[in-house]
C-alpha cells in the first residue's frame, strides 16, 4: 500500500472501516450540524473529514474511504496536493489579499497566461477571474450580451450552470436547485440536448444540433442570440455526452449568426475528460470557456477566458469582485497546472477510463438494470432504470450509492430523473484503489439489483 503526503504527515492510500459509517464522532458532529447548520444545504454522506489526499478521505473516525467523488470534481491532482500546499503556504505568509483591482499581484496575470496557453484555440485570448462557477457563468453572460448587444441565452435540457439567481435561470432541473426560488431572469431559452441514450435510436449529432437550431430560430431569432451557452459533456444532468458533431454544429450556426459559443467547462476542464478540455476532443474552439472547480486544487477559483477583443469589450470596472482571483488561489492553481503537466494528468484521466469502462460495461451486462454506461475519461457513469426499460428508477440508484457509502467508497448522483451513478476519482489515484472501489460497486449491485 502506497503512502501519499498530506502537510507534514502521510496518508496510506487503503480503504479501511473501523467504525460503521457514519461513526460515533461523526455522529457527535452531525447532531451539531443539524442544530446549527441550515438545513437547504445537502449532504450526500454523513461522515466528518479529518484528513484527506490522494485516493482516499480519513474521517473523525479513523475510517479511510476510496474517493470517486473528488469534492465534485475539484480535487483532480488528489486532496492537499505537495505542490499546491507549499504554493499556497508561501503565498498566505507573503500576502493574503489586497483586491486585485486596487494593488495587483502577479499570480492573477500568470493563470490568465496559463488559460490562453490552455485553452482551445490560438487566436489571442483574455480572462477574468472569479471565486465560483456560478459567478463565472454570470459574467460570460455579461459579456457576451455586452459585446454582441444582444439578449437572449439558449441553453439545453439537463443544463447545470449554478445556484445563484441568473444561473439558476440556466440551469434545467427544478428540485432541488430552483424550487420555490422564482422569479428567475428573463431571456433565456432551452432547447434539446443530444442525448443519445434517451434521443430516438441512430439521430446523429448534426440531426441533433439541427433539431435545436430548428427552436431557436422559430422561437427567438437568429439575430437575438447573444450565446449559446453549453457544457460539452453534461455535469449535474448526468454525464450526458451528446452525440458526435453535435457541438461542431452548434459552433458553426453560432459563426454564421453572430452569436457566442459559450463553453461551460467548469466540471470537464482541467484534464477531467482526457484531454485539458472536452471542447478539444472535437477542436471545438468557443467564443468564452468558463471553467472552476479543477483549476486550483480545491481552492475557489474561476474563469471566463475568450477572445481578446470580446473580453475586451466591456468598459473598464464592468467586471470584477472584491475576491475573484485572490492571491491565495492563484497560488495555488499555478500549482495545479504545473502539476498536472509534470505528472501527465491528462493521460492519466484516459487511464482511469481505460480501467472503468470496460467494468461498468461487464457490469451492465450482468444486470438488467443499467441502461447506459457513458461519459469520458475520468468523468464516468452509469444510468440506472428499471428492468427492461428505460424508466429512471432514482430509489435503487440511492440504495446503490447508500451500500457504496457504508462500503468505505464516495460515489456521487446525478441526472435530471436522479437515477445517474456518476464517478469522479482524483486523477492521481492509484490503479489497485480504483479496482477494489469497482468491487465493491459490483458487490453493491449484486445485494440491491436484480441479476440479468
Ligand atoms: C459546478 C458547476 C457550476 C457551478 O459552479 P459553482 O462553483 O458551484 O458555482 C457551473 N457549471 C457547471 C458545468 C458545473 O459543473
Amino acid at each position: 500500500m502506497t503512502d501519499v503526503l498530506s502537510g507534514p504527515v502521510t496518508v496510506t492510500q487503503e480503504r479501511r472501516l473501523v467504525t460503521e459509517i457514519p461513526g460515533p464522532r461523526s455522529r457527535a458532529l452531525l447532531e451539531r450540524r443539524t442544530v446549527t447548520v441550515a438545513a437547504g444545504v445537502g449532504g450526500t454522506l454523513p461522515v466528518f473529514v479529518e484528513r484527506a489526499a490522494g485516493g482516499v478521505v480519513v474521517d473523525v473516525d479513523g475510517n479511510s474511504l476510496i474517493d470517486l467523488g473528488s469534492g465534485i470534481a475539484v480535487v483532480s491532482v488528489g486532496n492537499s496536493s505537495p505542490r499546491v500546499v507549499e504554493a499556497v503556504q508561501a503565498q498566505v505568509a507573503a500576502f493574503t489579499h489586497t483586491c486585485f483591482m486596487v494593488t495587483p499581484y502577479e499570480g492573477y496575470v500568470a493563470v490568465c497566461e496559463e488559460l490562453a496557453r490552455l485553452t482551445p484555440g490560438d487566436h489571442a485570448k483574455k480572462s477574468a477571474l472569479f471565486n465560483s462557477g456560478a459567478e463565472a457563468v454570470e459574467n460570460a453572460v455579461k459579456i457576451a450580451r455586452h459585446a454582441t448587444g444582444r439578449q437572449a441565452v439558449v441553453v439545453f435540457d439537463h443544463a447545470y450552470h449554478g445556484r445563484t439567481n441568473l444561473t439558476m435561470a440556466l440551469t434545467a432541473k427544478n428540485m432541488p436547485y430552483k424550487h420555490g426560488f422564482g422569479p428567475f431572469a428573463s431571456e433565456i431559452y432551452r432547447v434539446p440536448m443530444s442525448y443519445p441514450y434517451r434521443d430516438e435510436a441512430g439521430l446523429t449529432g448534426a440531426e441533433a444540433a439541427a433539431r435545436a437550431l430548428a427552436v431557436v430560430e422559430a422561437q427567438v431569432g437568429a439575430g437575438n442570440v447573444a450565446a449559446v451557452l453549453i457544457e460539452p459533456i453534461q455535469g449535474e444532468g448526468g454525464f450526458v455526452v451528446p452525440a458526435e458533431g453535435f457541438l461542431p454544429a452548434i459552433a458553426d450556426w453560432c459563426r454564421k449568426s453572430g452569436a457566442l459559443f459559450v463553453a461551460d467547462e467548469i466540471q470537464t476542464g482541467f484534464c477531467r475528460t482526457g484531454e485539458w478540455f472536452a471542447c478539444d476532443a472535437e477542436g471545438v474552439v468557443p467564443d468564452l470557456i468558463t471553467t472552476a472547480k479543477g483549476i486550483a486544487g480545491g481552492l475557489p477559483l474561476a474563469a471566463v477566458t475568450g477572445r481578446a477583443e470580446l473580453m475586451d469589450a466591456v468598459h473598464v470596472g464592468g467586471l470584477g469582485g472584491t475576491y475573484g482571483g485572490n492571491p491565495v488561489a492563484c497560488a495555488a492553481a499555478l500549482a495545479t497546472i504545473e502539476t498536472m503537466e509534470e505528472q501527465d494528468l491528462a493521460r492519466a484521466a484516459r487511464a482511469i477510463e481505460a480501467t472503468m469502462l470496460p467494468r461498468l460495461r461487464a457490469l451492465q451486462q450482468r444486470t438488467d438494470v443499467i441502461g447506459d454506461v457513458r461519459g469520458r475519461g475520468a468523468m464516468l457513469a452509469v444510468e440506472i432504470v428499471r428492468p427492461g426499460t428505460d424508466e429512471p428508477d432514482p430509489e435503487l440508484t440511492g440504495r446503490i450509492a447508500r451500500a457504496c457509502h457504508a462500503q468505505g467508497v464516495v460515489v456521487l448522483t446525478a441526472g435530471t430523473f436522479g437515477n445517474v451513478l456518476r464517478f469522479l476519482p482524483p486523477l492521481v489515484i492509484g490503479q489497485d484503489l480504483l479496482e477494489e472501489a469497482l468491487d465493491v460497486l459490483d458487490a453493491a449491485f449484486t445485494e440491491h439489483a436484480t441479476a440479468g
